[in-house]
């Protein structure tokens, strides 16, 4: 540490190494500094070089650095476990990209030798800080939003097929399971606080690659709760990003920006008996909207940024002690489901 700053070094050096590198970590400057990268693509040496990061010949050169206190692993997926073994052993702090391995088995591995060696390792599941999914945590806590949410329907969808290389191959922990799925179920296990009781999984390859393009999951837990969890990358048109039922109300959240609303009992003394409406060439009574008074439309809650970032945490986890928030237990809770859904 120098000036009371976690001096970082990364290893990848492509789409989220440069994130961290010249936007996530520079955000936190009052107490981290990146102090090089490294990448094994001579390209991409080249590129950081030109934007004035220092590129270390080897990553066993991150390793004998000194003045290095944490390493932040961007690589490919089945390339982590064995960087962050090493960055641990090495006397460094960890932090690593999702999906922090390729199965439970491999994050057990790293998991034993943080502890051996007493060296911070933490998953970066940035999207717990999501400012949608800080509002559907809200709904979610506060009865009055919805009431008793009974299912939560959470989804992503693009027409873009699978971007990049590696993410088409199974031996890099390619597919769509590991690279969204990792975000939505983690999200989602943070909310419930329950048990899983069941998963059904379904998995797409509409593309033709040997790993899944897309799936949908259907999962119980103890409590009752019921979740539809849902990646496409052949959705030309995409469907809301939160559908979210209480017995209340019902609150949809339909992209990043939040646009969305509330549709909640308003509890006013007005009996709903409503008209047969006419629906294709049927008549229904079940379908027909509430009548008047019954129900009224509200917008979302204002989403309040969380108190703190994943950064500061992780440094308060270094150099306090803090409580991690991201935990190991609970990743490991994530990649079992995964696992599961990938057997
Ligand atoms: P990318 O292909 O853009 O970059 C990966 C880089 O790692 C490449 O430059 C490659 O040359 C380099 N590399 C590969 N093996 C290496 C090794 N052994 N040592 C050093 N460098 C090596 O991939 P990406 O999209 O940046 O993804 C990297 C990781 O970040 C993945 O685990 C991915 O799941 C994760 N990611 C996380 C988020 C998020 O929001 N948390 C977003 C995107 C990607």
């Amino acid at each position: 540490q120098v000036n009371n700053k976690l001096n970082i070094a990364t290893v990848g050096y492509g789409g989220m190494g440069t994130y961290h590198v010249h936007g996530l970590i520079p955000a936190e400057a009052d107490y981290l500094q990146v102090v090089g990268t490294y990448d094994i693509d001579q390209s991409r040496k080249d590129v950081a070089e030109e934007t004035g990061t220092y590129v270390y010949p080897a990553f066993d050169a991150i390793l004998d650095d000194p003045k290095v206190d944490a390493v932040l692993i961007a690589t490919p997926n089945d390339s982590h476990k064995e960087l962050a073994i090493r960055a641990m052993k090495s006397g460094k702090h960890v932090i690593c990209e999702k999906p922090v391995a390729m199965n439970t088995e491999e994050f057990d591995e790293m998991i034993a030798v943080a502890e051996e060696t007493g060296r911070v390792l933490m998953v970066h599941q940035n999207r717990r800080w999501d400012p949608d999914f800080l509002q559907v945590k809200d709904i979610f806590t506060k009865r009055q939003a919805v009431g008793d949410v009974f299912q939560i329907e959470s989804r992503v969808h693009g027409a873009n097929g699978i971007p990049g290389d590696w993410r088409h191959l199974k031996a890099h922990g390619g597919g769509m399971v590991l690279d969204w799925g990792i975000h939505l179920f983690d999200q989602l296990l943070w909310l419930v606080d329950s048990p899983i009781k069941s998963v059904y999984s379904d998995l797409s390859y509409i593309l033709g690659d040997e790993v899944d393009d897309g799936f949908m999951a259907y999962i119980t837990f103890e409590n009752g709760i019921r979740a539809h969890v849902e990646v496409g990358t052949s959705n030309f048109i995409s469907l809301p990003r939160w559908y979210i039922k209480g017995n209340q109300g019902t609150a949809i959240i339909e992209d990043w920006e939040m646009n969305g609303r509330i549709v909640k009992a308003t509890g006013n003394d007005v009996e709903n008996k409503p008209s047969p409406i006419r629906a294709g060439v049927g008549l229904t009574k079940t379908m027909a909207p509430p009548v008047d008074g019954v129900t009224e439309t509200l917008p979302l809650p204002e989403s309040k940024p969380a108190d703190v970032s994943f950064y500061r945490n992780f440094y308060d986890v270094v150099t306090l002690g803090a409580e991690p928030i991201v935990k190991n237990e609970e990743v490991r809770q994530v990649m079992q489901l995964i696992d599961s859904i990938l057997a």
